[in-house]
């Protein structure tokens, strides 16, 4: 009988509360026995939801106090020598040094965090070294299989896979991580047998990397390792999931490896499914993924059943799973939490808990037919149909703009040197200009003013007020230490992307719509539902009114289209690169209404660029075809004499720098100052034609840099780029620092601008 699986469930809880057990456990207010009673009552309560709402194969070990990653390397005793552990078990104090690093006199860095595939969600890197060596421990899995177990819940364990684990993984000698699997083998081994002896009978492997390219190494270590696993016990049975693409050249690695059961992402990759279907053997278990276990959308039942039964006509009935594409831990937990939201557009969506009744629903229609299911087909039919046809969701104007846009609209009108030149006469900036990258300090105070407007205790005419003279203050202190270009601050601004999502038409918010976004971290991404557009300027009033205070240029601060989509949930009735588009007209419109209030230079800010690009190589020149043209689009509207700014806030370019230069941005700033400046690389091979500020000092540091550093890097900077082209100023926005360092580091700034000035080729003028 088809029945419904799950990979995994959201951590947090329906109100957050593993992030407030977290915090009230760092801050001391809540001991280690407590914290692990909240994380007991939140399992527990996982489980028995899952249970109450029909799901057959529910996971176990998907839940972790703070990354899945981080608690694999305690699995396998990948702990690095820095942390002090002497072998066996690892403390709760350990796990938490290992994911935030060490506090007051204990100095000890934490893992490096990065982003879990293309999700937003950050896993912590595991680090190995050449000797590696690894040792089994299984409590975690064992202690929550046995948990469930005694809730009557007989689970399915889920671990990281071995190939993946390693291929998360970095290597401090430079090594390859794969090298290391016959050492790391055992310890899986291990893991395996203690969770056969528990009774588990099934464990789920996670091995999404099998969605990726894989070198002939990466794909002869599947071979090896599922060999050792599938003799680790008789009793066990392997199911290995994948997930976030298509297996493509993968699946005959897949199909030899002596598992008994696949998982694919029958959502992201449905046409990857005949093939699969074909290619599996007839005894494995075979788990579809067809709810979208990446956004926050209901299910279109046909097209799910479409695909289960596209299955069953070919593999066992029996042996067939109805799950989720992947874990659910990227959506947002209940959506009957959401009672603000309009009526129609929450009939539109569904949640974790929501996916779990659509997973029993499609269960049901495979096994008794949709005469079983004829009113939840009407109700998917009839959202389906309003959906196409909503206002909310479909702008005729909007559609008709889009498709009326022309080649001669993704151009500036002269080429970066005529543009150059002009803006030099406007600007008349110095050598060696300085300027930030767009916020000053989040105080405090600046958050108490913002909730105290929520909360309705302060007025809008008080709150504004507040606004005005901090953005006075900013202006007065940047002018006082003689900054070039000056910013307004982003006092008004509470988040990049919700402050313009909620002026723009096209987006909804949540109240409670929070998603995991590292270890007690929750982001609430806002949800593209229908055609974008902006209804008014939202940004040029306060870029004016910050204008007005100052004869010094006024750069104009938005975030850019690209970004926007990608920290949104974005819809999924079209696609990406539209909606793109849509952002990119109303950002256009943006840009040349604060062109005509008399902002001279306006930045658009790109920090998730590089983060868009798709899994697959053989993908990326689409992405970044149609990812560069919305940039241009947004941008190019302006006169020559008005200059374009972008920011990324990371690191690798090297992949991307031709995309990055088709941007067309006059000047861009980047990360720089961790690694002293040898991420300049790529633009220095790739003679990147424009304006570049590589970020001077580290604004994630709370230390305050020397005049002296700054300097030498401008200096080092120089040796590769033409002086004539270096911008000055820090690597990243300073809402996060207090202005206790940010006065004397923006300072200093200044004056290892002035020291080189003299020095440097005088600009044209
Ligand atoms: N202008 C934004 C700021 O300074 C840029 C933020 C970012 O790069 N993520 O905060
Ligand atoms: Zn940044």
């Amino acid at each position: 009988m088809t029945v419904t699986a799950l990979l995994g469930f959201p951590r947090i809880g329906p109100q957050r509360e593993l992030k407030r057990a977290l915090e009230a456990h760092w801050s001391g207010t809540l001991d280690a026995a407590g914290l692990e009673t909240a994380a007991e009552r939140l399992r527990s309560a996982r489980w028995a939801r899952q249970k109450h709402h029909g799901v057959a194969v529910v996971p176990s070990n998907d839940f972790s106090l703070y990354d899945h990653v981080l608690d694999t390397c305690c699995l396998v005793g990948a702990i690095p020598e820095r942390f002090g552990h002497r072998g066996g078990p690892v403390d709760l104090a350990t796990y938490f040094r290992l994911a935030r690093g060490g506090r007051g006199n204990d100095q000890v860095a934490a893992l490096e965090m990065t982003k879990w595939f293309d999700t937003n969600y950050h896993y912590l890197v595991p680090e190995l070294t050449a000797e590696q060596e690894f040792t089994a421990d299984a409590a975690k899995p064992l202690a929550e299989f046995r948990a469930a177990l005694s809730q009557g819940i007989h689970t399915r364990p889920v671990l990281v896979g071995p190939v993946t684990f390693l291929l998360l993984a970095k290597r401090l000698d430079g090594g390859q991580t794969l090298d290391l699997l016959p050492r790391l083998l055992p310890a899986y081994v291990a893991v395996l047998k203690t969770l056969a002896d528990a009774g588990a009978e099934w464990i789920q492997i996670d091995e999404p990397y099998l969605v990726t390219d894989l070198t002939s190494e990466a794909k002869a270590a599947y071979r090896t390792a599922y060999a050792a696993l599938a003799a680790a016990d008789p009793r066990l049975k392997l199911l290995v999931a994948t997930y976030f693409g298509a297996l493509d050249d993968n699946l005959s690695v897949v199909t030899g490896l002596p598992i008994h059961g696949l998982h694919v992402d029958a959502v992201r990759a449905p046409q990857q499914i005949a093939a699969v279907v074909a290619a599996i053997p007839r005894t494995w278990t075979f788990s579809v993924g067809v709810v979208d276990g990446r956004s926050p959308w209901r299910t279109d039942l046909d097209r799910a059943l479409a695909i289960v039964r596209q299955v069953t006509a070919v593999h066992s009935s029996s042996l067939v799973q109805i799950a989720p594409s992947c874990s659910l831990l990227h959506v947002p937990v209940d959506l009957t939490e959401e009672r603000q939201l309009d009526p129609t557009i929450a009939g539109w969506l569904s949640f974790a808990v929501q996916k779990l009744d659509e997973l029993h629903v499609v269960a049901s229609g495979v096994r008794g037919g949709d005469a079983v299911i004829t009113d939840h087909l009407a109700r998917s039919r009839a959202i389906r149909v309003e959906r196409a046809t909503s206002p909310l969701a479909c702008s005729p104007a909007v559609r008709a703009r889009t498709a009326a846009v022309l080649a001669d609209d993704l151009v500036r009108r002269s080429p970066y040197t005529l543009r150059s030149d002009a803006q030099q006469q406007a600007l008349k900036l110095p050598a060696f200009p300085t300027t930030t990258i767009g916020s000053f300090p989040q105080t405090a105070e600046v958050r108490r003013q913002r909730a105290a407007l929520k909360a309705g205790t302060i007025d809008q005419a008080a709150y504004e007020a507040f606004l005005r003279a901090e953005t006075e203050r900013c202006v007065r202190f940047q002018e006082d230490i003689q900054l070039d270009v000056l910013v307004h601050g982003e006092f008004e601004r509470n988040d990049m992307v919700e402050y313009f999502g909620e002026q723009l038409d096209g987006y909804v918010f949540t109240a409670n719509g929070w998603v995991q976004s590292y270890g007690s971290r929750c982001v609430k991404p806002p949800i593209i539902v229908g055609d974008v557009s902006r209804p008014l300027p939202m940004t040029v009033a306060w870029t004016r009114y910050a204008q007005s205070l100052t004869t010094r240029p006024m750069k104009g601060m938005l975030t850019g289209p690209v970004t926007m989509l990608q920290w949104s949930f974005v819809r999924d009735d079209l696609p990406r690169e539209q909606v793109c588009r849509q952002l990119a007209l109303a950002l256009r419109d943006e840009i040349n209404d604060l062109e005509a209030a008399g902002i001279a230079i306006i930045q658009v800010d790109e920090p998730a660029f590089r983060e868009g690009l798709p899994l697959r190589q053989r993908d990326w020149d689409g992405y970044l075809c149609w990812a560069v043209d919305c940039f241009r689009l947004a941008t190019c509207g302006v006169r020559d004499s008005t200059q374009i700014h972008t920011h990324m806030c990371y690191s690798e370019f090297n992949d991307i720098i031709g995309a990055i230069a088709d941007l067309d941005a006059d000047v861009i700033s980047i990360e720089t100052a961790r690694s002293r400046m040898e991420l300049l690389d790529a633009f220095v091979k790739f003679s990147y034609p424009n304006g570049i500020g590589p970020g001077v000092y580290d604004i994630h540091s709370p230390a305050v840099p020397e005049v002296a550093t700054m300097t030498s890097l401008l200096q080092l900077a120089c040796r590769h780029l033409p002086a004539e082209r270096v911008w000055v100023n820090p690597d990243c926005g300073l809402k996060t620092r207090g202005w206790a360092e940010v006065e004397p580091s923006l300072r200093r700034m200044v004056e290892a601008a002035c020291t080189l000035r003299p020095t440097a080729t005088a600009r044209v003028d």
